[in-house]
């Protein structure tokens, strides 16, 4: 077919045209000292997309572009690949996929090989590239989500999508290996690098979207929209496709925190974004700046069990605990069920921001680095607002989940159930950064939390960097202690857990 030659020839020449996003593209998604951090950080992978969102049926059936990638190698050692993860290709996505094509390495077609059940693409480069070096790897593809997804994610229904892992995503790294651990049924499959994106993005009529990073959106001629985003720093960049919301907004220290929920949720859209201003604020003072200059919470179906989920500069709070938290006074703490459940979530997905998004770590074979730090950030937000027993609940979720006493340090694969997961790694994790706060004080343990945000920054961190920085600040027997314990779950007892949930004066 003579069209079809001529698209082949002409494709290579699409791609190099598509534009890599300069730092003054991505300014306006940052605040002002983001903006320093941007130009102090030049060589993190940049990325630019072009897509569009296809429907069928009345319902969203795919999203499809191209992209470019500009990776340079931080080193140290030479790379003879680069790895692309395609995570909606694994099996707990329920069918939904991401397939790519025209694959290319600075201009010329590409060799690769698939691994890890057809979610991670190692693309060979033509020659070793040296630390400091710069490759551009270019390709098609299409994301087609299915009706649930995973948790919600790369699902698509009548009444909306979320697209999550969208595109091929460049794969972050630890000691100079690739993390292409295989997404499991429950968890996170996020394990990414930090990366600069530039994407324009079109939708068709009647289709609004709420998206990480910053968008800029004009009409185009068949009135459908054209959203041009800007998303400096991400690991994950979430598009929530809807037919329409309405917002609240606040803003905090020079970041605009937006919530986003139907007609009927005003009562809870305010409690989301006062949980979600109130939280950046507390967190970006303890651990250190939010870089961004907007944090989207909005509402979307997760399901399976997930409460909300974590994005780069966007969360997504599950419609049930909207829903549950209509009937609440907009005045009212956090001491009723439905009002605790939102605002800790709430918390819990904006402490990520700190715990994922700014620190990186790989979520699949070490779940615990990230989400035990994040349960107790997001119950510490609750307790300075004057929750009387935020830990006592978490205790309470531990009970329930069968009081496992377990090692915390294992991947998602090494748990028997998702209850014993979320007993273990969320219940008595957060349990466990309780206990070492109340043993070194709160002055010793913010600092390590601050060191471990401003160490790791923009980065991808692993449990043992992570065990080695609580020895350094907090000496070797305290570490020693928390490691064999709380951690690998030697010898801990139910009333020491109990004992870290209760109250009472910390050591000064
Ligand atoms: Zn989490």
């Amino acid at each position: 077919m003579p069209t079809c030659r001529l698209l082949c020839l002409l494709l290579p020449a699409l791609l190099a045209a598509l534009e890599l996003p300069t730092d003054a593209q991505l300014d306006p998604a940052l605040t002002i000292a983001g903006r320093g951090e941007l130009r102090a950080l030049a060589g993190l992978p940049r990325l630019g997309i072009e897509a569009r969102v296809e429907m069928a049926d009345g319902q969203v059936r795919r999203l499809a572009g191209h992209q470019r990638l500009r990776w340079t190698n931080p080193g140290p050692g030479a790379r003879s690949d680069l790895c692309l993860r395609l995570i909606p290709n694994g099996e707990p996505f329920k069918g939904a996929s991401l397939a790519i094509a025209n694959l290319s390495v600075d201009g010329q077609p590409a060799s690769s090989r698939m691994e890890s059940a057809g979610t991670a693409l190692l693309v060979d480069l033509p020659r070793p590239l040296a630390p400091g070096a710069a490759v551009e790897v270019a390709c098609a593809f299409t994301c087609t989500p299915s009706a649930q997804g995973h948790h919600g994610l790369c699902r698509s229904s009548t009444a909306g999508a979320t697209f999550y892992y969208w595109h091929p995503e460049p794969a972050g790294m630890v000691d100079g290996r690739w993390i292409t651990a295989i997404p499991q049924d429950y968890g996170d499959a996020s394990a990414t690098t930090s990366f600069h994106a530039q994407v324009q993005l079109d939708l068709p009529p009647g289709l609004a979207a709420v998206t990480g990073g910053s968008a800029v959106s004009a009409p185009l001629p068949d009135g459908g929209s054209r959203l041009t985003i800007a998303a400096p720093f991400t690991r994950n960049l979430c598009l929530v496709l809807d037919p329409g919301w309405q917002h609240q907004d606040r803003t905090v220290d020079g970041t605009t925190v937006r919530a986003w929920v139907g007609p009927d949720d005003a009562a809870p859209g305010t409690r989301m974004v006062e949980a979600a201003a109130g939280s950046l604020q507390r967190f970006a003072a303890a651990f250190g700046s939010y870089p961004w200059s907007e944090l989207d919470v909005v509402v979307a179906p997760l399901g399976d069990g997930a409460g909300g989920m974590e994005s780069t500069g966007l969360v997504v709070i599950d419609g049930s605990l909207v829903r549950m938290a209509r009937y609440v006074p907009p005045g009212d703490g956090p001491d009723t069920f439905p009002a605790f459940m939102l605002e800790s979530v709430t918390a819990h997905e904006v402490a990520h921001e700190w715990w994922y998004s700014l620190v990186g770590s790989d979520a699949v074979s070490e779940p615990w680095v990230d989400e035990s730090l994040t349960n107790w950030t997001g119950s510490w937000y609750l307790e300075q607002r004057g929750t009387p027993t935020p830990y006592g609940l978490v205790l309470m979720e531990f009970m329930i989940s069968g009081r496992p006493l377990g090692a915390m340090d294992r991947p998602l694969a090494a748990f028997r159930t998702q209850e014993e997961y979320g007993g273990i790694v969320y219940a008595r994790g957060a349990l466990a950064w309780q206990a070492l706060r109340r043993e070194v004080g709160d002055q010793a343990f913010l600092g390590l939390l601050a060191e471990w945000q401003r160490r790791h920054r923009h980065q991808v961190a692993d449990g043992t960097a992570l065990r080695t920085l609580i020895g350094e600040r907090l000496g070797p027997a305290v570490a020693e202690r928390f490691a064999t314990r709380w951690i690998d779950g030697t010898g801990l007892t139910m009333a020491e857990v109990s004992k870290a949930a209760a109250g009472g004066p910390l050591r000064p």
